[in-house]
């Protein structure tokens, strides 16, 4: 039977890619919708300008969007709500025995909060053993980075084993990460802003907890040092990213494309629905990734590398790229949850 799972934000860029996505979900089916004052009692059609490229199916279509308060949602709650908001919001829904599986920023930094990707640290899961107790919440809150983080951690993951010590990582971000309606057209066709705020800081700091190790209870830091500059860039959608590393050993360039093409985890063992089958993909051409051409490999979730030289001041470069709203928000949430039903935990 189908797990009942609710959206919070429905209405948003990420809430439109939950339902997109699990439209058609072996395990998950969207019964309950929320978003804020604005939408709620509106049909959702009516409340959401709609902007994938994939018909928005008529049950959800005519669904009822509720204020974001618990009473009445399912017990799993994916959360794409605004920044603003989601703290107090999700937090809520916790404390009424709501898992929530979140994108946003707020309890991503938590010591007792799983910051996900479960390519690489499905073991960090562990940390609920202790939350809600910690807390006095019934339910729960699982999060997944920020979408640069998704892609530059899922990157760097496998370098891991090669001492990394440093990165420095520079964006080319699209204009779907900024949600919808976004930034003025005025301000991004045929320009670059260099700058989004806030953006660097969570670079800088979510992939040292990702890449961390889970131990006595809690996680220990991953010592990389890095250095982000983020930049959005007229790009509908898929984040690219020119890093740089700097590692203990010095292995060749085909032992790292190895690293990246043989690196498989947990999901792929257990066939999640949501998991592609290669989540790094290594493009030898010299014009790979682009986003216009690799963006929607296997559905979004795949990240594509490219590009592996030589760095004259560290000792590789390259570049990354991921589909912003798939692998680096609803996918990777759903990805989450997939996780988290096989393990139980659900
Ligand atoms: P968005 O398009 O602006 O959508 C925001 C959602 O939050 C809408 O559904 C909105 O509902 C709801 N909301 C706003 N104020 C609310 C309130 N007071 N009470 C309840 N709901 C409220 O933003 P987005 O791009 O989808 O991003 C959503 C979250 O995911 C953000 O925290 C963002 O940082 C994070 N994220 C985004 C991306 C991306 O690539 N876009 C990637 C990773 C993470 P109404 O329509 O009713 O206003």
């Amino acid at each position: 039977m189908a797990i009942e799972v609710g959206i919070l934000g429905a209405t948003g860029m990420v809430g439109q890619q939950f339902i997109a996505l699990l439209a058609n979900h072996p395990w998950f089916k969207v019964s309950w919708l929320g978003a804020s004052e604005r939408s709620a009692g509106k049909a959702y059609r009516d409340a959401c300008a709609w902007r994938l490229p994939v018909p928005l199916l008529d049950d959800v279509a005519k669904m009822s969007v509720n204020a974001a308060v618990p009473s009445g949602a399912p017990k799993l709650v994916f959360s794409g709500l605004d920044s603003s908001v989601a703290g107090e919001i999700e937090g809520a829904f916790a404390k009424a025995d709501h898992v929530i599986v979140s994108n946003t920023r707020n309890y991503r930094m938590d010591a007792d909060v799983p910051l996900l990707i479960p390519e690489v640290n499905g073991d960090h899961l562990a940390l609920l053993k202790t939350q809600a107790a910690a807390r006095g919440w019934k339910g729960c809150i699982v999060t997944n980075p920020n979408c640069v983080v998704v892609v530059y951690a899922m990157a760097l993951a496998p370098l891991r084993q090669f001492g990394l010590k440093a990165s420095i990582i520079t964006t080319l971000q699209a204009i779907s990460g900024a949600g919808y309606p976004g930034v003025p057209s005025w301000d991004i066709l045929g320009n670059v802003i260099p700058h989004i705020g806030g953006e660097e800081e969570k670079v800088e700091t979510e992939p040292k907890k990702i890449l961390g190790t889970f131990k006595n209870g809690e996680v220990e830091f991953h010592p990389v040092r890095i250095s982000a500059t983020t930049t959005r860039v007229p790009v509908q959608n898929g984040h690219s990213e020119s890093i740089s590393v700097g590692l203990e050993q010095k292995p060749t360039a085909d032992a790292i494309i190895d690293a990246w093409t043989s690196f498989t985890s947990k999901p792929q063992e257990l066939g999640l629905p949501t998991a592609p089958p290669r989540p790094i993909v290594y493009r030898r051409e010299a014009n790979r990734p682009q986003p216009l051409l690799d963006v929607n490999r296997d559905g979004g979730m795949t990240v594509t590398v490219g590009r592996l030289r030589e760095c004259p001041l560290f000792d590789y470069k390259f570049m990354a790229l991921g589909h912003n709203t798939i692998r680096g928000a609803a996918g990777a949430a759903i990805l989450n949850a997939e996780l988290m039903h096989s393990e139980g935990l659900l």
